[in-house]
């Protein structure tokens, strides 16, 4: 399938901007350059990711989904970012492999696949050996991360509703469930199985990431059961603590933290019905200091 910026589609959205021309998608970005945030030494992804040296995380600006509780919406609306060249994307790359990182870490690209494909294939032209993580809401279309094969050797998708009523209250997008499922079904065939180096950073494969949400133990539970069924050992699953209640959050429901007992009650659920390769969060991770300053650094 070709994809054009003329008459955008590359995400579930399919808005078909022009953004060649100017025009906003419903991502919040127009034009041909790519924004970014910040470019750094990152320590707060999982273990496996993280390491001790950091992971080269690359924030993008924009993104596809409009969650309510957003802890990022400066950078997700795009009303900040520094326009880079593809050049200097590609010079970025280099750059946090050259400073230590373990992997390059593509937070929210979806929107810029078109730009980030010829800046990725000059980086491992120009010796970029490590592995390269495309970080995602998990809203992506089969067609245009069937491009990304053998470019992206572990995805690291959320998973953040099994149910229409949900996607659609929280992220205006009914349709994120089928999306999702089919999304992360793919990746995980591009991947296959986890692959581990001798000091257990994660060389190939697919972590599926879901942040727990007050009250929606029994979601949170079918989509546990979902991905245990279709994956068993198959992906690593990550449960995350990390919600943080924003108070201008329209959704009165969800200006409230997780409660411990809820979150250990999934936990122990998760162990319950066999799921073996996971990784928790301890409470300490509900913090609004574990998002970094999106100020340009590094770009
Ligand atoms: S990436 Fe942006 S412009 Fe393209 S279809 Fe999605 S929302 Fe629209």
């Amino acid at each position: 399938m070709n994809f054009s910026l003329e008459h955008c589609c590359l995400c579930p959205r399919q808005c078909g901007r022009n953004r060649a021309a100017g025009e906003k998608g419903v991502c919040g970005v127009a034009g041909t350059q790519v924004l970014l945030g910040r470019a750094a030494l990152h320590f707060w992804e999982e273990p496996c990711i993280s390491g001790t040296r950091g992971s080269g995380a690359v924030f993008f600006a924009g993104c596809p989904l409009h969650c309510v509780y957003c802890q990022n919406e400066e950078l997700s609306r795009a009303r900040v970012g520094r326009a880079v060249t593809q050049q200097r994307l590609t010079e970025i790359f280099l750059e946090l492999q050259a400073q230590g990182a373990h992997n390059i870490n593509l937070v929210t690209p979806t929107h810029y696949l078109l730009q980030l494909i010829p800046a990725l294939r000059a980086a491992k032209e120009q010796g970029l050996t490590v592995p390269v993580v495309y970080n995602t809401g998990g809203y992506e279309r089969p067609e245009a991360l069937a491009l990304l094969r053998g470019l992206v050797d572990v995805y690291l998708p959320d998973f953040k509703y099994p149910d229409r009523e949900g996607a659609l209250r929280y992220s205006a997008a009914p349709d994120y469930p089928q999306v999702a499922a089919e999304a992360i079904r793919c990746m995980a065939e591009q991947t296959g199985p986890p692959v581990f180096d001798a000091q257990g950073l994660l060389l190939r494969g697919t972590i599926i990431r879901h942040l727990v949400l007050p009250d929606r133990t029994a979601e949170t539970m079918r989509l546990l059961d979902e991905l245990h069924d279709t994956y068993g050992d198959g992906v690593i699953l990550s449960l995350m603590s990390q919600y943080t209640p924003m108070p201008a959050c329209p959704c009165e429901e969800l200006r409230r933290p997780v409660p411990p007992e809820q979150y250990e009650r999934l936990v122990r659920y998760a162990r319950r019905i066999g799921i073996s390769r996971a990784y928790v969060q301890q409470g300490e991770a509900a913090s609004a200091g574990f998002i970094p300053a999106f100020d340009g650094t590094g770009v």
